[in-house]
């Protein structure tokens, strides 16, 4: 499971049950939710690497629930865009990785639905260049001119003899809220670390 161990872990001291290895076949009900049927995953990688489950249609389980919470997994409404005629790629945008500029010029795409599932600050940064994409061609300037991911390495290179004489240390974990006050509320469950340490 793509998730880190101290979040399993505390995820665990709660209560819940994880089951790996099932993924979602339909969700169950008469007008309101009662349960989800959960089918056998066998791969979760294609021969490149890239996620691609593949499943055991006839390992079937189905698990009782009052509710169902669909937190991963979100797709491209492909129909949306389709008059478009904005060129897919394994369900997402294709883009210029550099300019962000669809298959369709002058459209310019970014964050998850261009690069698939990834993180906030991933999504923040695409923003910025496809912003930056944008004003350059709404100004008829040239799309690549000294673009970031170019002065990238230069920065790389400055900083590399400081890190080196930098010794490694093991990650620092901060502490969790116990788990009797951390259920059934929105109180912040991390504590940070200066907290952790009792400041
Ligand atoms: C359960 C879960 C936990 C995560 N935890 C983390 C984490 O801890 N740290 C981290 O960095 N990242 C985390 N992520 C990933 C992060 O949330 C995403 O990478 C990020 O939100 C992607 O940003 P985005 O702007 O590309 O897309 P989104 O944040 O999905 O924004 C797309 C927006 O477009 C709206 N929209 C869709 N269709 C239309 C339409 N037709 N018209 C108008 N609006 C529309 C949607 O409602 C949505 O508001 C998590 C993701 C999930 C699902």
């Amino acid at each position: 499971m793509p998730a880190y161990k101290d979040e399993i872990q505390a995820t665990v001291e709660e209560g819940i049950e994880i089951r790996n290895g099932w993924g979602p076949k339909q969700i169950l009900g008469n007008g309101s939710v009662t349960g989800i049927e959960l089918k056998q995953c066998v791969s979760v990688f294609d021969a490149n690497g890239k996620f691609k489950p593949t499943y055991d249609e006839n390992k079937i389980i189905s698990v009782d629930a009052p509710q169902v919470i669909v937190a991963i997994g979100q797709m491209i409404d492909g129909e949306l865009t389709k008059h478009i005629g904005i060129d897919m790629e394994r369900g997402c945008f294709k883009v210029n990785p550099a300019t962000l500029e669809t298959s369709v010029e002058g459209i310019f795409a970014g964050g998850d639905n261009a690069s698939g599932p990834g993180s906030v600050i991933e999504a923040v940064a695409a923003g910025k260049r496809a912003a930056e994409s944008i004003s350059r061609y709404l100004n008829n300037e040239d799309m690549l001119a000294n673009r970031f991911e170019y002065s990238l390495k230069p920065l790389q290179e400055e900083l590399l003899p400081s890190t080196k004489r930098v010794a490694k240390k093991n990650r620092a974990s901060a502490d969790d809220l116990p788990v009797d006050k951390r259920i059934n509320n929105f109180n912040e469950i991390e504590i940070s670390f200066l907290r952790g340490r009792g400041n």
